[in-house]
C-alpha cells in the first residue's frame, strides 16, 4: 500500500508570527509531498512495499538510499506537523518530571536541543528521544532519525526539529538560531507527552 501525506492539521497560518505560513504551505505541500512520492517510486516492485514505515526505519540499512532519505522524511515531518501547534506552552506530569530529572529543567533541555540543532552542520534534525526509558538529546544528519538502525543514538523519538533550511530560510534567512529560539513558542507539548507516554 502506497504511503500518503497526512494533512496539515492546523491551518498554514497558524504558526504566525514564529513560523510564517508561507513557509508551512511549501514544506508540507511541496517538499513533505515530495518525499512521499519519492519513498513510493522507491519502494515500488520491492517487499519495502508491504512494511510499515516503523519496519523499514527499523532495518534501514537493508534498503537503497533513497528510501532511507525520502522514508525518513515522510516519517519526520509526520511527526513534525503533530509537535508543532497550539497545544499547552509547557510540559506537565510525568514528562515535566522527566524532563527536569534529565536535563536539570525545561530551559537547559531548550538550550540542549537549540544547540545540537544549530551544530548540526548542513541539514538535519534535533531530536528529544526515550532511550532505555531515559530521555535524550541528539541530532541526525540529512532525514535521519533515532529509529533507524544506522543511528548513533538510537530509540523513540518524541520531539524533532527540522533544521533543513526549507524549515526557516524565507523567514530567517541565515540565522537558524533565531529560528530555534523562537520554535519553542509553538511546541505542542500536549502531543509530546502523549508520545512520552506512548514510548515508555
Ligand atoms: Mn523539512
Amino acid at each position: 500500500m502506497a504511503f500518503s501525506l497526512p494533512p496539515l492539521p492546523y491551518a498554514f497560518d497558524a504558526l504566525e508570527p514564529h513560523i510564517d505560513a508561507q513557509t508551512m504551505q511549501i514544506h508540507h505541500d511541496k517538499h513533505h509531498q515530495a518525499y512521499v512520492d519519492n519513498l513510493n517510486k522507491a519502494l515500488a516492485g520491492t517487499d519495502g512495499e508491504n512494511k510499515t514505515l516503523e519496519q523499514l526505519m527499523d532495518n534501514i540499512s537493508a534498503y537503497p538510499a533513497a528510501v532511507r532519505n525520502n522514508g525518513g522524511g515522510h516519517y519526520n515531518h509526520t511527526l513534525f506537523w503533530t509537535i508543532l501547534g497550539t497545544g499547552a506552552s509547557a510540559p506537565t506530569g510525568d514528562l515535566a518530571a522527566a524532563i527536569n530529572e534529565a536535563f536539570g529543567s525545561l530551559d537547559a533541555l531548550k538550550e540542549k536541543m537549540s544547540t545540537a540543532g544549530a551544530t548540526r552542520f548542513g541539514s538535519g534534525w534535533a531530536w528529544l528521544l526515550v532511550s532505555d526509558g531515559k530521555l535524550l538529546v541528539s541530532s541526525t544528519p540529512n532525514q535521519d532519525n533515532p529509529l533507524m538502525d544506522i543511528a548513533e543514538v538510537k530509540g523513540m523519538p518524541i520531539l524533532g526539529i527540522d533544521v533543513w533550511e526549507h524549515a526557516y530560510y524565507l523567514k530567517y534567512q541565515n540565522r537558524r538560531p533565531d529560528y530555534l529560539k523562537e520554535i519553542w513558542n509553538v511546541i505542542n507539548w500536549d502531543a509530546v507527552a502523549a508520545r512520552y507516554k506512548a514510548a515508555r
